[in-house]
């Protein structure tokens, strides 16, 4: 029997994406956050992107998990971690409404929990919940591939290179794209997502776009929210035309979209 490490269980809309096939933006979901992500732990020699808004990331085995008591109602209970698939599933029946479009999945890292993450699909396809897995690293694909065709939705975070997530940025970036390829060709709808920033580069930007070009997945431009306390700023209004007219060259206008995170502009989880 296998058990997860889950933050947080709640009810939401995805407040990331863009108007582009794949993405889940501004549908009712549920919302299952996972702990621990290889990023943060530091897979690939850094602790995480810099502006990482899921600090227990950090903790894989985190004790406690919160569980909102009702859907919206921004209220939570606290239960022990780990949990079982079949718990996990209860819950997310107990908070569905009846707007809800799928169940996310995301983190964390939800692919660094696999026995756990592949037992809990298989329970919520078992009841026809819709699947979204929001992921941005995995270096076992093997794992992916199997696990792929229960997946309907997915975004796949294609870290700009002044996120910080890596020391060797073109491997994370080409490991990233494998992941697209993948689920592609597994049949999920499948897009990529980065956060661009007033220090991203266009040059860095530009070989994102060549892998989604590649896989033939679109892409949503993620503007970053500031967080207080750091210098991170938001990209200038030149730099985001810049970047959707340079996607232009490699992708079709359908493919591209630029959004704003709606769950940190307005007041919601
Ligand atoms: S991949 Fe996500 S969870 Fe991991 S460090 Fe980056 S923002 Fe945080």
């Amino acid at each position: 029997m296998s058990q997860g490490y889950i933050q947080e269980i709640f009810s939401s809309f995805q407040g990331e994406g863009a108007a582009i096939e794949g993405s889940c933006y501004g549908l009712r979901q549920i919302f299952v956050r996972f702990s621990g992500c290889p990023l943060a732990l530091g897979i690939h020699g850094t602790r995480g992107c810099i502006w990482c808004d899921s600090p227990r990331a950090k903790t894989t085995e985190q004790k406690r998990c919160s569980i909102e008591t009702k859907a919206g109602g921004k209220e939570f209970r606290e239960i022990n971690n780990p949990i079982s698939p079949e718990e996990a599933t209860t819950i997310i029946q107990d908070l569905t409404t009846a707007d809800l479009h799928s169940i996310s999945l995301t983190g964390g890292e939800p692919l660094y929990q696999p026995k756990f993450l592949e037992d809990f699909i298989s329970q919520l396809k078992e009841k026809k919940y819709v699947v979204f897995l929001e992921t941005a690293f995995t270096n076992d694909f093997a794992f992916l591939e199997k696990i792929a065709p229960m997946i309907d939705f997915a975004s796949v975070d294609l870290k700009d290179r002044s996120a910080k997530a890596s020391v060797d940025w073109n491997q994370l970036i080409e490991e990233e794209s494998k992941m697209l390829k993948i689920l592609k060709n597994s049949g999920t709808k499948v897009f990529a997502k980065t956060v661009i920033t007033k220090a991203s580069k266009k040059e860095d930007f530009e070989l994102i776009i060549k892998k989604c070009s590649e896989n033939d997945v679109p892409i949503a431009i993620q503007i970053v929210t500031p967080i207080k306390g750091t210098t991170i700023a938001q990209p200038t209004w030149d730099q985001i035309k810049e970047f959707s007219e340079l996607a232009g060259n490699y992708l079709p206008p359908e493919k591209i979209g630029v959004s704003v995170q709606m769950h940190k502009s307005i007041d919601i989880l």
